[in-house]
């Protein structure tokens, strides 16, 4: 197998796929190394699946430059990559005079960073707009939406490796080497040598930049617990609390997911083990009660399940609240492109960070475009999504959409072939469940998971111990009792 490439990409994240999918644009050869056993297993598949407009980021700053970029860029990048997106508008909600004046200020600078819309609403205009929600006042940005975060990752990979990326799963970089030709990246027992080195490693990244040298970055791991709620209605949009100065998040809020269900969350508490995703009682407690002041009619019983997010943020606990991203070709370590400290909103942002990596690329080698380049990307066709005439016709044309394996979702045997057959050959449960969104549902995995299983072993020839949640280390079965 031929391990020299152009250009090597550590991380397949969001941003790590990203960068894949804008340099697979240009006739160079790439390859992109993901520790885990799928993209998007870090921070990409744990947030709160906004398209941020941008008018939280300073003004000047590459955060809000390329958040307000990747907000006018989204629906379209959605559409060629054929993932779920719906733009809803978003409300920032005062409670008090002094988060009035906060909000006043996010709309000036919204303005000044080139967000379009924002609104200040009264107390009535925000009874009218959605009389279920507290607040005394509220600021509107109707260019805010949500998508599927995970579907969005799977997507830019999908299309990257499409255009001649390759991707290596459960290729965990170990050791890197500066070369008279660039680098060479150890993986375990694989060895990689590249021309270029883009670091987008999200939590590891200033790991990943010691290891080739260049030791100047820190990176405090900062978590974000959420409830989720049963499918809903009761919310149309994001709602936000006006943001409290220096807590290194947005507030916890309420968001409507593009599955139909509702997120609370996040909250934000710097902790030590990058890899504690956790959910705490005392977290949990807090995130209840500031949900209910923003929406005071919630039940506990409409709870199905919680999650966390790890922020990789640069600015220490002491100090809190946001620092820029650093994407930038490092002087003392040619060929090396670190991106560093890619906090929210980096999803949003994610592709016109790409664009910027490439361009920092295409000055120091020949980044010619390739005639032959395809944008789109065609995902797994939606039982539930269709009408009842086109659900008979997917029945009439394969049998597989005729039976139901996640009742809760309604996902069918068709829907879940088409997410183990996927092209990146992710075979663990979680990358089945968040392609084909089963085992998401209130009953969470209950009653499909052992269908799921069944149709692995039976259909794929896996046997039931080389089944895995998230890759090695997460079996789902631990031995056979008996035969
Ligand atoms: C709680 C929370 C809420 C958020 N909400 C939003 C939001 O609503 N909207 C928004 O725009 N942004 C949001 N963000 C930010 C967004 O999620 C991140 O900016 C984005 O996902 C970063 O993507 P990434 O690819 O840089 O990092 P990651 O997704 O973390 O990917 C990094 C990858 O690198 C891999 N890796 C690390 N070390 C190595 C190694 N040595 N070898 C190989 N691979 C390695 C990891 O396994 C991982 O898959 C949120 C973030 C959090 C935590």
């Amino acid at each position: 197998m031929n391990n020299h490439f152009d250009i090597l990409i550590i991380g397949g994240g969001a941003v790590g796929c990203a960068v894949a999918r804008e340099l697979s644009r240009y006739d160079v050869s790439i390859a992109l190394l993901e520790q885990e056993a799928d993209v998007a297993a870090g921070a990409s598949g744990r947030n709160s699946a906004v398209v941020h407009a941008g008018f939280n980021n300073k003004p000047g700053s590459l955060m809000a430059k390329l958040c307000v970029e990747g907000n006018r860029g989204f629906e379209a990048a959605c559409r060629e990559l054929d993932v779920p997106y719906r733009k809803t508008g978003k409300l920032l909600v005062a409670f008090d005079q002094a988060d009035l004046d906060t909000l006043a200020r996010l709309k000036a600078q919204g303005e000044e960073n080139g967000c379009q819309g924002l609104r200040l609403l009264t107390q009535e205009e925000l009874r009218a707009k959605l009389p279920q929600v507290g607040g005394i006042g509220a600021l509107e940005s109707p260019e805010t939406a949500v998508f599927d975060p995970f579907q969005y990752t799977v997507a830019l990979a999908e299309n990257a490796l499409q255009n001649g990326v390759q991707f290596f799963l459960n290729t965990k970089v170990t050791a890197i080497q500066r070369t008279s030709e660039g680098f060479r990246v150890t993986a375990g027992e694989r060895v990689f040598t590249a021309r270029r080195l883009v670091n987008c490693a999200g939590l590891h990244s200033a790991e990943v930049s010691a290891l080739a040298g260049l030791d100047r970055y820190a990176i405090y791991p900062c978590r974000g617990e959420y409830f989720i709620l049963d499918k809903t209605d009761v919310l149309p949009m994001p709602i936000y609390p006006a943001p409290k100065a220096g807590i290194g998040g947005l507030g916890v809020h309420l968001t409507p997911t593009i599955h139909g269900n509702l997120i609370i969350g996040p909250s934000a508490e710097y902790i030590e083990d990058p890899a504690d995703t956790a959910s705490t009682q005392a977290v949990m407690d807090q995130l209840w009660t500031e949900a209910q002041q923003l929406l005071p009619g919630l039940q506990g019983r409409q709870i199905i399940g919680s999650y966390a997010g790890i922020r990789p943020k640069q600015a220490p606990p002491g100090e809190g609240g946001f620092r820029d991203f650093v994407i930038r070709e490092e002087v003392s370590c040619p060929g090396l492109v670190n991106l560093i400290g890619i906090e929210s909103p980096g999803l949003t942002a994610s592709l016109p960070i790409g664009r910027m990596v490439a361009g920092i690329l295409s000055l120091s080698m020949d980044m010619t475009k390739k005639k032959n380049f395809d944008p789109t990307r065609k995902g797994i066709t939606r039982f539930r999504d269709q009408s009842p005439e086109g659900q008979a016709q997917l029945i009439a044309q394969n049998p597989d959409y005729g039976e139901v394996v996640c009742r809760c979702q309604t996902v069918t045997k068709a829907e879940i072939r088409q997410a183990i057959e996927n092209p990146l050959e992710a075979r663990t449960i979680s990358a089945i469940k968040y392609r084909a969104w089963a085992t998401t549902g209130r009953c969470s995995g209950g009653y499909c998971l052992p269908k799921i299983a069944e149709i692995l072993t039976n259909e794929y020839g896996m046997s039931p111990e080389e089944i895995t949640h998230r890759g090695d280390g997460s079996h789902l079965f631990a031995g056979r009792v008996k035969g």
